[in-house]
């Protein structure tokens, strides 16, 4: 779909199939964990459910695709499925991540108390200054890892700093754009290599699911669906399809979140009882 579109447009219509008069305007769930394939040497090109290769998992990958501007994507089942399984892939044996301090507690977790078992390494990082990392590089180093705004602290790194870093010592860039969204932050655009995102929160909307999502170029993504065929962390059909629908409505909710957050944050700035408001569209935002 042309990159000319707007992306109160994108969200309804990029990544659906091409339909002919009768055809649904939704795409169906599809139940089955089988589907006929042909004979294939590839184990990842089996059709089958937890290969993320069903019709659900494929036209929801296009449009989450298309909504950043990638080449492809992948949708996992939580958003910490993405986040693990693109760290595994990306640091390979050994690997070294830097990462930005003050993540989501989840991912942090994750690095603090899981990596060292899995023989990885990582040195925290404040991604807010552009300097001071290259101390904490190593031979070893593979990627940074930021958020485009900490959860829950809201804190900003410096993320042109960040991809001109990764380039200049060829790491991968990582970002994981929960609380941004496509509406408000094009990390691809910006030359980040992989987005990474909690479908659970804004991208679906409802609070009624658990899901996540990776967007990236080609050859990187289908190196993470590779891994989440073998680690298992598949989203559902069903989940797909309320994750699908939760999309179109993703500019409407995200804007008008925008204007209410704004207000909120301001009326909180001049409160007599609040020390601090933390929300970078406030001019007092650090
Ligand atoms: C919630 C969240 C996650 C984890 O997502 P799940 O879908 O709960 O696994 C990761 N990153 C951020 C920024 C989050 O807010």
């Amino acid at each position: 779909m042309s990159d000319a579109l707007s992306l109160e447009t994108k969200v309804v219509h990029a990544g659906e199939p091409e339909r002919e008069p009768g055809a649904p305007v939704c795409v169906p769930v599809y139940h089955s964990t089988m589907f006929v394939t042909q004979e294939s040497g590839d184990y990842h090109a089996i059709k089958y459910l937890r290969l993320n290769n069903s019709p659900n998992h494929l036209q929801l990958g296009a449009k989450l695709a298309a909504l950043e501007g990638g080449e492809a994507a992948l949708v996992t089942a939580s958003g910490m499925a993405a986040i693990t399984t693109t760290l595994l892939t990306v640091l390979g044996r050994g690997g070294h991540l830097l990462a930005q301090r003050g993540l989501y507690g989840g991912t942090h977790g994750f690095i603090e108390h899981d990596f060292e078992s899995l023989g990885l390494g990582h040195t925290w990082v404040d991604a807010t200054r552009g300097d001071g990392w290259e101390e904490a590089l190593r031979p070893e180093t593979r990627a940074i890892y930021v958020e485009a705004l900490t959860n829950p602290k809201l804190e900003v790194a410096d993320l042109e700093a960040v991809v001109r870093f990764a380039r200049a010592h060829r790491l991968v860039s990582i970002i994981d754009s929960t609380f941004a969204t496509p509406v408000n932050l094009n990390p691809l655009k910006l030359g980040f290599d992989i987005v990474l995102h909690s479908a659970t929160k804004y991208l679906n909307g409802h609070s009624d699911l658990v899901a996540g999502a990776v967007v990236g170029n080609s050859e990187i993504v289908e190196r993470v669906r590779r891994t989440l065929n073998h680690l298992g962390g598949s989203a559902d059909p069903s989940v797909c399809f309320l994750l699908q629908r939760g999309l179109k409505t993703l500019w409407l909710r995200v804007e008008a979140q925008n204007r209410s957050a704004l207000e909120i944050a301001r009326w909180l700035e001049k409160h007599r009882r609040v020390a601090r408001v933390n929300y970078p569209g406030l001019e007092s935002h650090l």
